[in-house]
């Protein structure tokens, strides 16, 4: 069965580095999607022998009138309600901050089901934002480094039971 995954995290933590990963060059333009902006990227992810569809939260970088704390609620909200699975990624090397707290509440409150990765783990510097992430109440936090695609055995590990 296929299921579909929104990455979620604010801006910089790494979402479209880890979806261009997942996704490879299987993108598909989401401008020639009904209902789909180019807010949000939607590709055919590849993950192990799981195939699903995966959805980044992209576009919060542009400037607009609108506060980036509003944009990132509204855009969270939409990919959470498109999702069966989210995937809160935070900056393992920043730590835990006010933001992704607000996007924790979001996806408690919203999400149907959370598996929280920190991303940036490659290192030990990322030690005390793994430990951090602890806090959120999400659960035990997938150490992932998207760019040297580190974590993914892990990642596929909690997919596969609730894909
Ligand atoms: P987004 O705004 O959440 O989509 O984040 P991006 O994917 O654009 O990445 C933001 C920055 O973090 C870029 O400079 C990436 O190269 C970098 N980045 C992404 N993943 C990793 C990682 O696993 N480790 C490190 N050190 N940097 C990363
Ligand atoms: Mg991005």
């Amino acid at each position: 069965m296929s299921f579909t995954l929104a990455i979620v995290g604010r801006p910089n933590v790494g979402k479209s580095t880890l979806f261009n990963r997942l996704v490879g060059k299987r993108l598909a333009l989401v401008d020639d999607q009904p209902g789909v902006t180019r807010d949000l990227r939607e590709g055919e992810a590849r993950l192990g022998d799981l195939r699903f569809t995966v959805i980044d939260t992209a576009g919060l970088e542009e400037a607009t009138d609108e506060s980036l704390q509003g944009r990132m609620r509204k855009l969270t909200e939409r990919a959470v309600d498109m999702a069966d699975i989210c995937l809160f990624l935070i900056d393992a090397r920043a730590g835990v901050t006010p933001t992704d707290e607000v996007l924790a509440d979001i996806l408690r409150k919203r999400a149907r089901h959370v598996i929280l990765a920190a991303n940036k783990s490659e290192g030990s510097a990322a030690d005390a934002g793994v430990y951090e992430a602890y806090g959120l109440g999400l659960g035990e936090p997938v150490r992932l480094s998207a760019e040297h695609g580190e974590g993914l055995n892990d990642l596929y590990s909690q997919l596969m039971p609730v894909s």
